[in-house]
């Protein structure tokens, strides 16, 4: 019942495989992102210097045709740019007409592995039902690897696909891409979908329709992706999907009007959430969606809503406590994820632990809140602060539960999801954080520490 933050290192970089939910993982998330681009520049910048023809002239440019070198790069460069926007012109309108064979037309006609995945994800698009969908070209990027597999003409660059799936993005929101063309006799044609990868930022080409042959699930404000054939499961997460979201409508007073996108793949790492490290207990994660990415127009970006993507190891057990808890958090995300962890996870708690609460009655939950009382509680010196909550041993779900809990004894359900949303929106550093706080709770949260160790609940 964890959620997994986009976790923007990527494996095996030393970084732990969990980050705080949005905050720190955007942070580091901006970090690669604009790393990245620096990087491009630079290298970009080297190898004008070095070779000043390779990278940038096409084979139907030929020298010596009077026109003066810089002009001629210049408009080399142009007439590129014209004709890859025709192209990524060409490919949104292929989805939005179904028409397969000009989604292809610009695709290496002699790569028949990347026609084949571009075919896949293809059907992907379709079947998902874009309500918008475009693309666009970033900034050029070097990748020598790249250069050398593809040869001269190599043109690398950053696409960003922006889109709306009806009623789960309540705007548009974008993801990014790295796409690999070549001039062939005049002519420019994709010649790979993932030399960029590396360098993106985290989960980009990882979206569930770039990951093999999907099939979808529609309920009531619900969509679920599962594998092509895996048709059960769809059925069955759509209904306890459907249950997850009368918790929530029931016991969270913010009115969200939204539909759920979960995806159940047999994948490992989708989206950023990565599931493949063997300590990652998360049964599922509910990640960010941007309409503008981080280092974008922002630092942080801007949170569209989130998606949820649940750990195929645990894809028999989804149910609707589990869902209740991750749609909790779609249902918060577009308020600005600026929330504190232990207010966002307690939240997503006190929501499941109600449905619980309403099914097997009220002794449950009373033991469950005295075990963190008498166990966990003594085990913290504070609340759960943001850095390193995912890497936490204690059991800081439960105290952020018992926090919300003790905070809804004393304030009511009305002025704490307030108190949420207030914090959501503008606690965008521990200062205006401890304002918001103070003001709508008296507390701060050293003084609600205090309190919460004092906390005698009435049963
Ligand atoms: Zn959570």
């Amino acid at each position: 019942m964890s959620v997994t933050p986009p976790s923007a290192a990527p494996p095996g970089a030393g970084a732990p495989p969990h980050g705080p939910r949005r905050w720190l993982g955007l942070v580091v998330a901006v970090a690669l992102v604009s790393g990245g681009v620096a990087y491009a520049v630079e290298q970009r910048q080297e190898d004008a210097r070095s070779r000043p023809t390779a990278t940038v002239t096409p084979p139907t440019i030929r020298p010596n045709q009077g026109t003066k070198p810089p002009s001629k790069t210049a408009a080399a460069i142009a007439a590129r740019r014209v004709a890859i926007d025709t192209i990524l012109l060409r490919r949104a309108k292929a989805v939005r007409t179904v028409d397969e064979r000009l989604f292809l037309q610009d695709v290496d006609p002699a790569n028949a592995k990347l026609r084949q995945a571009q075919k896949v994800l293809f059907a992907n698009l379709v079947e998902i039902g874009f309500q918008e969908i475009g693309y666009s070209q970033a900034e050029e990027r070097f990748d020598a690897a790249a250069a050398r597999e593809h040869g001269p003409s190599t043109y690398l660059v950053r696409v960003l696909m922006r889109y709306q799936i009806p009623n789960v993005d309540l705007t548009p929101v974008t993801t990014e891409l790295g796409y690999t063309y070549v001039n062939r006799g005049g002519r420019w044609i994709m010649a790979d979908d993932d030399d960029l990868d590396k360098d993106l930022g985290p989960g980009a080409h990882q979206e569930a329709w770039d990951l093999g042959r999907i099939e979808v699930h529609r309920g009531p404000r619900v969509l679920v992706l599962v594998e092509k054939g895996d048709t059960q499961r769809g059925r069955t997460i759509v209904a306890e999907a459907a249950e997850g979201l009368t918790q929530v409508t029931a016991y969270w007073p913010r009115r969200w009007r939204g539909t759920v996108l979960i995806a159940a793949l047999d994948e490992t790492e989708v989206r950023d959430a990565r599931f493949s490290d063997e300590d990652v207990e998360s049964a599922a994660s509910a990640g960010s969606t941007f309409s503008s990415l981080p280092g974008q127009d922002t630092a942080d970006g801007t949170v569209a809503g989130a998606y949820i993507v649940i750990n195929p190891k645990e894809r028999d057990r989804v149910d609707e406590i589990l869902l209740s808890h991750e749609i909790t958090h779609v249902a918060t995300a577009d308020l600005g994820g600026y929330e504190p962890l232990w207010l966002a996870e307690g939240a997503a708690e006190y929501v499941s632990w109600r449905g619980i609460e309403a099914i097997s009655g009220p002794g449950e939950v009373g033991k469950w809140e005295q075990e963190i009382i008498d166990d966990a509680l003594p085990a913290l010196p504070a609340l759960p602060s943001d850095a390193g909550f995912y890497q936490n041993t204690a059991d800081v779900y439960g105290v952020s539960w018992l926090a919300v809990r003790f905070l809804v004894s004393r304030l009511g359900l009305p002025a704490v999801e307030e108190l949420y949303e207030d914090l959501a929106r503008h606690g965008t550093d521990l200062a205006s954080r401890d304002r918001i706080l103070l003001t709508r709770t008296g507390f701060n949260e050293a003084s609600l520490w205090v309190y919460l160790k004092e906390y005698e609940p009435q049963r």
